[in-house]
């Protein structure tokens, strides 16, 4: 049976605020949502935050000695070892000591972790990378970005940072981006990448588009991409389908890099697996010594929605118990 601690995790969204508390296997005990807001400033969404982990811990009835900690999964900069949330357009914060405010309110010990290293830790600790010790997670969204498990430990780099799968370049000579580099994975395999490829490719082919969907949906998202990808438009598919051809090319170099047991993709864009995972695959095993990417497995990642909390949640457990977990979390 497993111990009876908790942990509370918050995940900072744009839109909301999810608290939850969580227990050793990963289970959401309780849980509150508040929206964001982050039109109505710093000190109201800090406050939200603030309120939302006080109604899970009373909330839940459990005795705030079996809490271990908060953990948090802030998007944008963030640093680790200060708690404090750098940069997050998002939640309009920059330089918020959230960490200390929490530590200060409530007594317990904060972590703070960016949003895809604590999806990392839960597809590690309850998901698809369970039992493994080498498991990258790779989250297509918006954006692209990664959480990466080494030798049974996430690296979190200096200040947490790690992982910026998303910016490695892979044309040195490719558009520029806001990053400051040229040719950079998540310009060619993102949600926003997957938008931009669709609309430069109607202006310039002119091809018909299947059953009106433009004109039936108004705006011409990822989301509505992809369904229509996965609803059998071929002109939709192929370009869903290259943002796998390129995302292959990113886990190639994963593999050289890391040589990892398990690549889990998650994220928005990832609802087309149907067509990104078989793409991923091949443009991956073709650019991989063959020795290498064998033994290596591509799986779509287990937790939803969820993840941000439980894998904020999970990395304090790893934290308060060095025995188990001798590493760095
Ligand atoms: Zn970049």
């Amino acid at each position: 049976m497993a111990k009876e601690e908790y942990a509370i995790g918050l995940d900072l969204g744009g839109t909301k605020i999810l608290a939850g508390l969580v227990d050793h296997d990963g289970r959401i005990i309780a849980q509150k949502q508040l929206p964001t807001y982050a039109e109505e400033g710093k000190r109201a969404v800090i406050e939200r935050v603030l309120s939302a982990t006080h109604d899970v811990l009373s909330a839940s009835g459990i005795h705030p000695e079996k809490v271990r900690g908060v953990g948090i999964a802030s998007a944008g900069v963030i640093n680790s070892d200060s708690g404090e949330v750098i940069f997050a357009s998002n939640l309009g914060w920059r330089n918020v000591p959230i960490g200390l405010l929490i530590e200060q309110r409530f007594g317990l010990p904060v972590r703070l972790f960016n949003d895809a290293n604590a999806a990392a830790i839960a597809e590690w600790l309850w998901g698809a990378g369970v039992g493994t010790r080498n498991m990258i997670y790779v989250t297509v969204s918006t954006g692209v970005g990664a959480g990466i498990v080494s030798d049974g430990r996430l690296i979190s780099g200096r200040d947490g940072s790690a992982g910026e799968f998303g910016h490695i370049s892979i044309d040195w000579n490719g558009p520029p981006c806001r990053c400051g580099n040229r040719g950079c994975l998540e310009n060619y395999a993102s949600g926003t990448a997957i938008e931009s490829a669709a609309s430069h490719k109607l202006v310039s082919t002119k091809e018909p588009v299947t059953d009106g969907i433009l004109v039936q949906n108004g705006e011409l998202t990822a989301k509505v991409i992809c369904e229509a990808a996965l609803a059998g438009d071929a002109f939709f598919a192929q370009i869903v389908k290259q943002a796998g051809f390129y995302l292959g090319i990113g886990a190639a170099n994963l593999i050289y890099l890391f040589n990892p047991e398990v690549i889990v993709f998650g994220g928005g864009v990832m609802n087309a697996s149907a067509l990104l995972l078989p793409e991923i695959e091949k443009s991956m095993r073709d650019r991989c010594i063959p020795g290498l990417v064998q033994g290596v497995r591509v799986a779509l990642s287990q937790i939803g929605a969820e993840a941000g909390v439980m894998g904020a949640a999970g990395g304090v457990f790893a934290l308060n118990q060095p025995e188990e977990k001798p590493q760095n979390f």
